[in-house]
């Protein structure tokens, strides 16, 4: 995948490292710097450690022209609309695009100086362009800030989306309905055993613990370890019964 993040002009130092943290955060490992005020390797991965593998492999350009020569998808940064007309799009409604893109080009995504931001010249050379929404009051975010949040919601598009979530070593998969089955009977016995039912309809009881657990998803392990509980119940209070029935009532 190839999605490059490209800062043009940075006035700070600081301000790239974070961007690189940023990156390297969320996956991102194409860098490329227009300009800079300043560049020095030690300097940044001194602030961002272990992102040595993006800051060398980064790429310095001369010119924003230069530096997108070969994207075949840009996208810029902007904190507001300004006046001209433009494809204006929030990241989290872009991202899936971004991502596609990048399946079959080069995709670029140019973010701007601290004290300016991207001048028109250089939002004509972006095919669309992100505005991450913030307060009216307060819409510039810290450039690094801004890189963040762009890769982040890339991130969440990707690699990072929901079924990508670690599962437990122990999770099964889900469990099936005679799993399920099981497991409520043998919670209905423990419960039984218990007398639960005794001033309570087993039917409608059942039915409020199948509509809890019907919301969870359980995995086949925890059903089991559910219904292992049911279970020892009606086990352990059966024997209490057995032991008690044995003494003789004399002796009681
Ligand atoms: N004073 C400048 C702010 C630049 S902030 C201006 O008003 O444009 C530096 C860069 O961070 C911007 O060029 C843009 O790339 C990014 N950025 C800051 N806030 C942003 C936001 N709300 N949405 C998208 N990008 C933002």
């Amino acid at each position: 995948m190839s999605i490059a993040v490209v800062l043009h002009q940075p006035q700070d130092l600081v301000n790239i490292a974070a961007a690189v943290r940023a990156m390297a955060n969320m996956g991102l490992e194409r860098l490329t710097v227009v300009d800079p005020a300043e560049f020095d390797l030690r300097r940044i991965t001194g602030i961002a450690h272990r992102t040595e593998p993006i800051v060398e492999a980064a790429t310095l350009a001369g010119s924003l022209e230069e530096a997108l020569a070969d994207a075949t998808y840009v996208v810029g940064t902007s904190a507001r609309p300004r006046t001209a007309q433009r494809n204006y799009r929030r990241p989290r409604d872009l991202a899936p695009r971004i991502l596609r893109r990048a399946q079959s080009g080069s995709v670029a995504i140019v973010f701007g100086r601290e004290d300016r931001g991207l001048s028109n010249e250089a939002l004509d050379l972006c095919h669309e362009v992100l505005v991450i929404p913030t307060s009216p009051e307060y819409p510039s975010l810290n450039l690094a800030q801004a890189v963040l949040l762009v890769s982040y919601e890339l991130f969440l598009a990707g690699a990072g989306a929901p079924d990508a979530l670690p599962t437990g070593r122990r999770s099964l998969g889900p469990a099936t309905t005679s799993e399920l089955e099981e497991m409520y009977a043998a919670l209905e016995a423990g419960l039984d055993r218990a007398e639960f039912f005794k001033a309570r309809k087993a039917e409608s009881v059942m039915r409020i613990v199948r509509t809890v657990f019907g919301r969870t998803g359980l995995d086949a392990h925890e059903v089991r370890l559910i219904a292992s509980i049911g279970y020892q119940v009606r086990n352990r209070l059966e024997r209490l019964e057995g032991r008690r029935s044995a003494i003789p009532d004399n002796e009681g």
